[in-house]
């Protein structure tokens, strides 16, 4: 029930499939963490009928620098990169594709796989119900695994998840902030960047603010035994964390609801095997720092049920023509993801004093372009219709443009 597997279902639905989604959650997840959706995703999104229930949160995106004593710097932000996107928060797209749903696609909750096993005309999956310890053993024709970063179904059906995830070396904490933090203005996003450490605060004109806070660590494991905030707290704490840092951590303190983990990225020669396909984060995790991760997993959906269509006898076609014509725009997301990490979290503080520089020097004109120029990785894959070009080099006609 993640956007990935939405978004599929409802593709897939339409190109007279008969889906079942299996959700391992007891209900769906709401609300989330800040996103922000750009051109290619919004196209893939209007393919398949979800941008309507969206909208952009903070067309103005104003944005500050702002350090611990207060100081604020107006400064480029997300809008300023190729795609320009529409902020919004995760939920608002599963929410977006949930409505397009169709009423006759089968939900089931507290639900999981825990075998697959397949030959040449399906695949046997053992579902455990959690909430009842019922074990079922049912047969489906496909099977697309979008259960995310940590896939049970990539675990089942490819092998285990050290083979295939790679640590970037970075912990990120996601969390909503009820209100306005001390210090700000209402509707304004910040940066606080600091050598090997930030905390982001996403603002959007019609609802609470989210926290993104992302720092450097020499021991993932380590960081997993302690509670986040405490963790946190002590990652900030060798100088005063002044009014707005210290109300963020005090809310943290107490928020449910934090996304705590580690910035990994999925590695994968292969993202089908017979026919179990992994889609979204489960298949290539692009990482928060590629700012791509909810416009591949919608652009992954719309191209399989496109495929998929367009062979509707020969699902092993379509498998191999999806993951050939997608992997080129996957990899970009991916190199992008590595890029782009320290815009989001900078690594010494000459990098600190060059981001203060180009935030003067973007009010002009020329600044603007110069930015333009450094942030101009993956334009096409960042704003194209990827469906209909990967399409297009496939030499398959491609749908009419949206
Ligand atoms: C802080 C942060 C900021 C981000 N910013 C952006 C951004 O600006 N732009 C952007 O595009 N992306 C962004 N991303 C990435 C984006 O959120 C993900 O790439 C995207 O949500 C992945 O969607 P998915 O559907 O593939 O997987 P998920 O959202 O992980 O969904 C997987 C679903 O599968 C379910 N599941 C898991 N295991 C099982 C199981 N064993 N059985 C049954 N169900 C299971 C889960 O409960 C969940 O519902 C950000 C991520 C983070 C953490």
């Amino acid at each position: 029930m993640g956007v990935s597997g939405i978004a599929a279902a409802t593709r897939l639905r339409a190109a007279g499939w008969t889906p079942v989604i299996i959700e391992r959650a007891a209900e769906r997840r709401r609300g989330g963490y800040f996103i922000g959706l750009f051109e290619a995703g919004m196209i893939a999104a209007d393919r398949l009928g979800i941008l309507g229930h969206l909208h952009d949160r903070n067309p103005g995106a104003l944005s500050y620098l702002i350090d611990r004593s207060g100081h604020q710097l107006r400064t480029f932000s997300m809008k300023d990169l190729p795609g320009r996107p529409w902020l919004m928060l995760r939920g608002d797209v599963e929410q977006a594709a949930f409505a397009t749903l169709p009423a006759d696609v089968e939900v089931r909750y507290s639900t999981m796989p825990t075998a697959i096993t397949q030959d040449d005309q399906g695949v046997h999956v053992t579902l455990l119900n959690s909430q009842s310890g019922d074990t079922v053993i049912e047969r489906f024709d496909l099977v697309v695994g979008a259960d995310g970063l940590r896939s049970t179904v990539r675990s089942l059906a490819f092998g285990p998840h050290e083979n295939y995830l790679h640590r970037l070396g970075y912990m990120v904490a996601a969390f909503e902030f009820p209100g306005t933090p001390a210090g700000l203005e209402p509707g304004v996003s910040v940066q606080l960047v600091e050598p090997d450490r930030a905390m982001w605060v996403f603002a959007f004109e019609d609802h609470n603010p989210t926290i993104m806070i992302s720092y450097r660590t020499d021991d993932v494991d380590a960081e997993f035994t302690r509670p986040a905030p405490e963790r946190i707290r002590e990652v900030f704490s060798d100088q005063p964390l002044g009014a707005t840092l210290a109300d963020v951590l005090g809310v943290l303190d107490h928020a449910d609801n934090v996304l705590f983990d580690s910035a990994e990225q999925v590695h994968m020669d292969r993202w089908h095997e017979g026919r179990v396909v992994l889609l979204g984060d489960s298949a290539w995790c692009v990482t928060l720092y590629a700012g791509m991760g909810v416009s591949a997993g919608l652009i992954g959906a719309d191209l399989l049920g496109e495929l998929l269509e367009r062979h509707p006898h020969d699902t092993a076609t379509a498998l191999s023509e999806w993951e050939q014509g997608l992997r080129p725009y996957v990899q970009e997301y991916q190199a992008v993801g590595l890029n782009q990490r320290a815009f989001f979290v900078p690594d010494t503080s000459g990098q600190v004093r060059l981001r203060r520089a180009m935030s003067v020097v973007t009010r002009f004109s020329i600044g603007r372009r110069v930015l333009s120029a450094i942030l101009e990785g993956a334009v096409e894959a960042r704003t194209a219709d990827i469906t209909a070009t990967a399409l297009q080099r496939l030499g398959i006609k491609p749908p009419p443009t949206v």
